[in-house]
């Protein structure tokens, strides 16, 4: 069983999972090995995963065969798992040392049977059932007692951490409130304290207006490199109106979703050359789901720079590429390749 440390001077809390050692390192599965049924997410590879969570399937097909779209399986080696006794949840001291069993869950949505799709590739109604797939999952998971919090996220590219090329996002369901969202949590509840509104649809309203940072915007959405981007090229994308939980995402808004996250994501690729990438759901936690001062949003960092000895002793980062400059990149990177089609060199 996992379990969950605390750092006794920071409290910030460390998962120790030591059966995630024994995960293969299969990132440089080949379409061709693939083909040879190497994959355990492509199609017809069903029985190389643990049994399907959900899946968006062909009415006709039974679980854990072939006929699905989108596909839902418990991580193999997880970082937290499910266990039904909840008198362990309480932090224990093990003498001065606080120890939590690493009860929560973790899962992998598999956006597409196919092996070589990639996110920004995928049609808008395919998104559109990775985002319902994502809300589905979230919304399941935050009704059970022992889960404070849903982080849903996405690794692209081995230095991202993705350890399976094929095309997939992962949650992971925790018995506390994370360090960063505990900390927006704060900011944004300080802010509203001070000014009576909601930080974030403050934030929206001002990149909108300057329209410096801005890289994509919808009727539902805006996509912007913030302010203090930690990392070149960093990118954010909020809801325009305010709404504190993912779990809160209508249709409407999961379609307006769909379509600024494959324009952002087509342009970052495209113009950085197809980089790693993390893409991370920052949403409210357990009791927060109608806060009127914490806004959810996606936060996506490619990974263009390592993060070196002085990030590690400070946390602060160095950035070389400024935002307003990352943002204007991006926001002509349509314009470019148009031009690129014409015979323009990148
Ligand atoms: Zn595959
Ligand atoms: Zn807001």
């Amino acid at each position: 069983m996992p379990e969950l440390r605390q750092e006794p001077v920071t409290k910030k809390w460390v998962i120790i999972a030591t059966e995630r050692s024994k995960r293969p390192i299969d990132f440089n599965i080949k379409q061709d090995e693939c083909k040879r049924g190497t994959c355990p997410f492509c199609a017809g590879n069903e029985d190389k995963t643990p049994p399907e969570i959900m899946a968006f399937r062909e009415p006709e097909t039974k679980p854990n065969e072939r006929g699905w779209w989108i596909r839902v399986v418990p991580n193999k080696f997880p970082a937290l798992k499910k266990n039904g006794c909840q008198d362990l949840l309480n932090p224990f001291e093990e003498s001065f040392f606080q120890i939590m069993t690493g009860i929560g869950a973790h899962e992998v949505i598999i956006e597409s049977p196919e092996h070589d799709a990639s996110l920004e590739q995928h049609p808008i109604h395919q998104l559109q059932e990775v985002f319902r797939a994502w809300r589905e999952r979230h919304n399941s998971l935050m009704k059970e007692d022992a889960i404070k919090y849903v982080q849903i996220f996405k690794n692209s590219g081995a230095v991202a951490g993705a350890s399976l090329e094929h095309p997939h996002s992962q949650l992971i369901a925790t018995p506390l409130i994370p360090d960063v969202i505990e900390a927006e949590l704060k900011g944004a509840q300080h802010f509203f304290k001070e000014k009576g509104g909601c930080l974030y649809c403050e934030m929206n309203q001002q990149e909108s207006k300057k329209n410096e940072r801005v890289v994509a915007e919808n009727e539902g959405f805006i996509a912007y490199c913030p302010f203090a981007s930690r990392f070149p090229f960093e990118t954010w994308i909020l809801p325009k109106q305010h709404q504190a939980s993912f779990s809160l995402l209508d249709e409407s808004l999961l379609n307006q979703l769909s379509i600024i996250v494959k324009e952002t994501m087509q342009k970052i690729v495209s113009s950085l050359n197809h980089p790693p990438y993390n893409l991370m759901l920052h949403t409210a936690p357990a009791g927060y789901t109608e806060a009127p001062y914490y806004h959810w949003h996606l936060e996506i960092f490619p990974r263009l720079t390592t993060v070196a000895g002085f990030e590690w002793g400070t946390g602060i980062y160095i950035n070389p590429t400024s935002p307003e400059t990352a943002a204007k990149y991006l926001k002509e990177t349509k314009h470019r390749l148009k031009n690129l089609k014409k015979g323009e060199k990148l």
